[in-house]
């Protein structure tokens, strides 16, 4: 974010920082969110926080609020009657109905009072997978993820890296059948078709295809029992394994392939 805002400024930019999963999460001591001209948060059911669907606008630029007012509410100035800054309402630029309602912003306090509790919960879950996979990563059979001294993370995921995307899919499919779903996230934007569309890339994407090749998202979300995580694990374990332990020639070759 530091070098995209310093590219912003040096250009004239505006960055609007897709902060959807990281509500509660910091760099360099700065909430994510709040480091971009906007930010965006998610409360997607499937985010830490959440009321089904529906998200926040950070306007951290002041020269952004009343034009953001006008979009939310349908292209016209309520807000400003509201606050007895003119007579009358009435339609001044492009909008929608982007309000949400009282009873979903009621379900949403309720998770926002709790914050605390879930991320305290969630560190828990995220801190068990890492204590259990480490020694597979030791083995070199996966990798798993880090947060730098810098940042302080809300524990939204947990991913895993294979040694290479055969075995990433051969995993996913095992893991399916032992009624565990595990997805990978997510196809680059480069490779999708509005993203051929819009845009244009600058040299090879070879790590964020590599990456995204090899990639697994495990079970996580607040409810997750450690019996549940025990038995993820367990099948993990079993599976990479039966996989690479007799077959050292295995692990090299599937290391070599992405260069590692
Ligand atoms: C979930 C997510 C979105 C979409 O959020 P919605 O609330 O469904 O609009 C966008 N970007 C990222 C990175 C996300 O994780």
């Amino acid at each position: 974010m530091d070098c995209l805002m310093s590219i912003a400024e040096q250009y004239n930019l505006k960055v609007v920082e897709d902060a959807a999963q990281g509500v509660s999460s910091y760099y360099n001591g700065q909430a994510l969110g709040s480091i971009g001209h906007l930010g965006t948060y998610s409360f997607h059911e499937t985010k830490n926080y959440i009321s089904g669907e529906g998200g926040a606008l950070c306007i951290n630029d002041p020269e952004l609020i009343e034009r953001a007012e006008i979009i939310r509410d349908k292209g016209t100035n309520r807000q400003k009657f509201y606050r007895g800054e003119v007579d009358k309402y009435t339609w001044v630029d492009h909008g929608s109905s982007y309000v949400p309602s009282e009873i979903v912003s009621a379900f949403l306090y309720g998770q926002l009072e709790m914050i605390e509790g879930i991320s305290k919960r969630r560190k828990e879950i995220f801190q068990n997978y890492q204590q259990a996979l480490n020694p597979l990563a030791e083995k070199g059979y996966l990798q798993i993820p880090f947060t730098p001294e810098h940042c302080q993370s809300n524990y939204h995921m947990f991913y895993i890296l294979l040694p290479d995307g055969k075995t990433r899919d051969e995993l996913m499919f095992y893991l399916k059948d032992q009624e565990i779903t595990a997805v990978f996230h997510y196809v680059p934007l480069h490779s999708s078709p509005m993203g051929k569309k819009v845009s244009r890339t600058h040299g090879s994407m070879e790590v964020t295809d590599d990456i995204s090749s090899r990639l697994l998202r495990l079970p996580f979300y607040y409810e997750i029992t450690d019996a549940q995580q025990d038995y993820i694990q367990k099948h993990i374990k079993g599976f990479l394994t039966k996989r690479f332990k007799n077959n050292p020639n295995a692990l090299a070759e599937a290391s070599r392939s992405t260069g590692k």
